[in-house]
């Protein structure tokens, strides 16, 4: 004999009680057949049972729907010519059931009694009607009320299974039942007085259990609408797999701290008979599902599942007065379990100075109250403290039979936790070692979901989340090198990359599940209206894990938004040089912020573009090394400017056209100043340990007074052609002693300049090209030869992959 229940989204609606009369129709042995009520009843007759209780005649509309449903399925299932028997049946059950609202409605009240009698319809409705219609397909199967077969009686005041009545009822009726299915209500049993009871929301899984072990069935089969038990709750973890074989005790830990798709009960009666549990998905019958046996996971994984239940709220009892003294937790727990609330974790620190315990927060106003009372002497004499709740927590635990055999385990699951900035409230490990869990905030249990699993299931798959802000000439190469780079990346270094929000200074957009970049720009017009504040706030709430905000902008009030980023540990990545070259406090503070919430913030782009200066230099003071000068050319439009001016050209011209080429800010006095290159200097020189104000910093402009003091571009092209004899002396000047000109960056000694200089052949500047740039660093090991890096720096592309490649770092964080 075999044990198929059907849950609740199984039974939702007509097509897939179809699926259900498909599924078993290819079953030859006898089946007992148990049924949910139709997805979502029993929540709705609990509500109107409230509501009646509470004189509210809403709970009639309730009614009415749900008689509407129920009627609605039978017409649907069951042919005209036979309806009729079924649909009168159904209709004098709603009667019933109208005379039972009513009597709470009238009374204001409701009993436990009356509510276990009133959402019992939903199975008992389920199950006739899928009976008749298994009939009416010819399938050789018979109704059989649950509450005939299974007994309940009460201990310390549960209604608990009394196995030897229910047992016997059961053999009885299976073993002489001559049909093939016998369809059977989930949830619902009988008092030993004749009273309907219930077995506990989801208890239907434990119906089917009961009669599983009682009739020693051949296999409980669980059928809902997942492929199994999972490494994690799917609608939470995208990623997360059925598990393919697992032991009743890895099971039953997972139930039990959240896994709903089992409920916990289950497992008992059939363990103790050795009978096998499958998982199966009523949608996908061809999938396999979840096996559990008897048989322990010793060559599996260690971490088996991470599950999690939500609305917890933390009990502490601490004071003083706790310290040696005996009895005191057995006082506390005898209250709670007096109380009937049950205790899902507890934690007590070595110093007995405090007991830590998790409950469910709908019982704790009625805790708190008892608690304070059962020690209230010692409350009053400052013994002990009075207790204050604390909520909106949850329960995160890890699972698995062979953790206890691997060290390090917790250590991994903590750090993932701190270093997505999860805040653990309480730990807790099973003397079992089958679990490890903690308490945290309830808003952070997706994220902290999703980080474990990325840990524990992914084969080290990374997802990197971007938010990029700024889509122009360099944030436009950025996605198209991303788009093309995604399948290496994370076929080679394992790495995934989304961006999930992206903006202009018009439009921005978001997609939770990652912005195609195939067709990001025309999605992006159409997306709602740019706002930095309401970009943050989105990427806060949206809290996932290793996220990114990448700044391509050139703007102030972006750069402003650094810290509020960091500070909700998420990671900055900008080519923007302004935060880093503003005050020595914000840069530092910044600084200490991306250490606090272990979210890097780097800015490799800042200097050289794509070139690996800033990388390469924390190298080096990493190593133990010090920086003694450097000597640079940084600014990759100045160089493009004075590698193509000469006594042919203009300079107006050539500016014009390295503004045109994308090669000097959207300003391009920034770049001719010299502000660009002081704060590139500025940069260098504090990333080398120098505390140093963009003030300190020598300015040897070549620019004419006048050029320097305009206030916007026209103006300054203007400027330029007034006093291009300026510029064209300036050429002659280097032409006459054979030397090129070249904008020079130098720290030395603690101070930092920069200016126009004429270099000499045979210097290491001389044949720089096009809009290259060079870093010569002179080192305590480099002290006489530096260590140079060159190459181009400046332009879109080489900005972009700058850009990748500080994404990249982060990845292997
Ligand atoms: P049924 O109505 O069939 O009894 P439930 O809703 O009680 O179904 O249980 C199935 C649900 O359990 C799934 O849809 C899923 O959201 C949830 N669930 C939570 N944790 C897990 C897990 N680890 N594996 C599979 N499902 C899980
Ligand atoms: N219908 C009941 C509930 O929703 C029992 C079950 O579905 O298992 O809790
Ligand atoms: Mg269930």
């Amino acid at each position: 004999m075999k044990v198929l229940k059907f849950g609740g989204s199984s039974v939702a609606k007509p097509e897939n009680i179809v699926k259900i009369k498909n599924i078993i129709s290819k079953y030859n042995d006898p089946i007992i057949l148990v049924v949910s009520a139709f997805g979502g009843v029993t929540d709705l007759l609990l509500q109107a049972g409230s509501l009646a209780s509470a004189q509210d005649q809403k709970y009639k509309e309730i009614l009415h729907t749900l008689e509407e449903r129920h009627l609605a399925t039978v017409k649907e299932l069951i042919p005209v010519t036979t309806q009729s028997k079924v649909l009168s049946k159904v209709k004098s059950e709603f009667n019933v059931l109208e005379t039972l609202l009513e009597g709470a409605y009238f009374i204001g009240e409701i009993t436990p009694k009356l509510s276990d009698k009133i959402v019992s319809y939903g199975e008992l409705l389920s199950s006739y009607i899928i009976s008749e219609y298994l009939i009416n397909e010819k399938l050789d199967a018979v109704f059989k009320d649950s509450r005939e077969l299974i007994i309940t009686h009460k201990l310390n005041g549960k209604n608990v299974v009394n196995f030897t009545k229910t047992n016997a009822n059961c053999e009885e009726f299976f073993n002489s039942s001559k049909k093939q299915v016998s369809v059977c209500p989930g949830f619902i049993a009988i008092s030993e007085e004749g009273i309907s009871t219930t077995l506990g929301r989801g208890g239907s899984d434990y119906t089917a259990a009961i009669y599983a072990a009682a009739v020693d069935a051949d296999i409980l089969e669980i059928w809902t609408d997942v492929s199994g038990m999972y490494t994690a709750n799917p609608k939470m973890v995208k990623q997360a797999k059925a598990i393919p074989h697992i032991s009743y005790e890895e099971a039953m830990e997972l139930s039990h701290f959240g896994a709903k798709v089992l409920y916990p009960p289950t497992i008992q009666p059939v363990l103790s008979k050795g009978i096998s549990i499958v998982i199966k998905n009523t949608f996908s019958p061809e999938e396999k599902g979840t096996l559990i046996t008897k048989s322990k996971n010793e060559k599996g994984k260690t971490v088996r599942g991470i599950s999690h239940i939500g609305n917890i709220a933390l009990l502490s009892l601490e004071g003083p007065g706790m310290v040696g003294i005996p009895g005191i937790s057995k006082r506390f727990f005898e209250v709670l379990s007096q109380a009937d609330i049950s205790v899902v974790l507890i934690t007590q620190a070595s110093s007995e100075h405090s007991i830590c315990v998790g409950i469910s927060a709908n019982d704790v106003e009625k805790a708190i109250s008892i608690v304070n009372e059962a020690f209230e002497y010692e409350i009053e004499r400052g013994r002990i403290k009075t207790v204050i709740p604390e909520s909106d927590l949850a329960i995160v635990a890890l699972v698995g039979d062979n953790m206890k055999s691997h060290q390090g385990l917790s250590g991994k699951m903590f750090s993932t936790l701190g270093k997505n900035n999860v805040n653990i409230r309480v730990i807790a490990q099973g003397a079992s070692e089958r679990n490890i869990s903690c308490i945290i905030d309830e808003k952070d249990v997706k994220k902290a979901l999703n980080a474990l699993h990325e840990e524990f299931f992914e084969e080290n798959i990374k997802q990197l989340n971007l938010f990029v802000m700024g889509v122009g000439n360099v944030g436009a190469k950025f996605l198209e090198q991303i788009r093309e780079q995604r399948k290496f990346l994370k076929e080679n270094l394992k790495l995934n990359i989304r961006v999930i929000g992206m903006s202009n200074s018009r439009t921005m957009l978001f997609d939770e599940k990652g912005i195609d970049l195939n067709d990001w720009a025309t999605k992006l017009a159409n997306g709602e209206k740019a706002d930095k504040v309401k970009f943050l706030a989105l990427v806060n709430s949206l809290n996932y894990r290793n996220s990114i905000f990448v700044d391509n902008t050139a703007s102030e009030e972006v750069s402003k938004t650094y810290s509020e980023y960091l500070g909700n540990s998420i990671s900055v990545v900008t080519c923007n040089k302004i935060a880093c070259s503003s005050e020595f406090e914000n840069y530092s503070h910044l600084k200490s912020l991306a250490r606090t919430y272990n979210a890097p913030f780097l800015f490799e782009t800042n200097v050289g573009a794509g070139l690996p200066i800033i990388d390469t230099l924390k190298h080096l003071i990493a190593s133990g090394d010090k920086i003694l000068k450097i000597q640079a050319v940084l600014s990759g439009s100045l160089n493009f400017v004075f590698n193509n001016f000469n006594d042919q050209t203009t300079f107006h011209d050539v500016v014009k056209q390295a503004q045109e080429e994308g090669y000097t800010e959207p300003d391009p006095k920034i770049d001719l100043s010299g502000v660009d290159v002081m704060r590139k200097i500025l940069i260098l020189a504090r990333e080398s340990g120098n505390q140093l104000e963009i003030s300190d910093i020598k300015n040897n402009p070549f620019l004419p007074e006048e050029s320097l003091n305009t206030d916007n571009n026209e103006d300054f092209f203007a400027s330029l052609i007034k006093h291009e004899p300026h510029f064209q002396s300036l050429f002659s000047s280097a032409k006459k002693s054979d030397s090129k000109l070249k904008y020079v960056a130098q720290f030395d000694d603690g101070k930092a300049s920069v200016g126009l200089q004429e270099i000499p052949k045979g210097h290491d500047f001389y044949n720089l090209e096009g809009s290259d740039n060079i870093v010569l660093f002179y080192t305590e090991r480099y002290p006489n030869q530096p260590m140079i890096i060159k190459g181009a720096g400046a332009g879109a592309a080489v900005t972009a992959s700058g850009i990748f490649a500080d994404i990249i770092r982060i990845g292997n964080f």
